[in-house]
């Protein structure tokens, strides 16, 4: 996946549409990712004897399509190609070239 945890990245289409948050939470295997304050969904609990009812607030993961990249130097969407810092394969901005993963 191009979207890694802790990146910044970018809500492209649905409710959150323009909504930038940080990734809490990457799962390649569904191509999904948890991005903070972004598809929040809200749920009517019950009371319990453990719990005494009210709203809880849970962030559901939304599909990787649909966030990009915000760069942190030039703080706009982008794109990122590969680049090799020190024979490591990196992600790099295509705007300004800088280097998004820590070396
Ligand atoms: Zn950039």
């Amino acid at each position: 996946m191009k979207i890694k945890k802790g990146d910044t990245v970018i809500v492209l289409s649905g409710k959150d549409k323009g909504k930038k948050g940080k990734v809490l939470e990457a799962r390649p295997q569904d191509q999904e990712v948890i991005v903070e304050r972004v598809n929040v969904v809200k749920r009517h609990m019950k009371a319990t004897r453990e719990f005494q009812g009210g709203i809880i607030e849970k962030t559901r993961p939304i599909k990787v399509s649909k966030v990009m990249l915000v760069c942190p130097k030039c703080n706009e969407p982008s794109r990122t190609k590969t680049k090799e810092v020190e024979n490591k394969k990196v992600r790099a901005c295509v705007k300004c070239n800088e280097v998004v993963d820590k070396v």
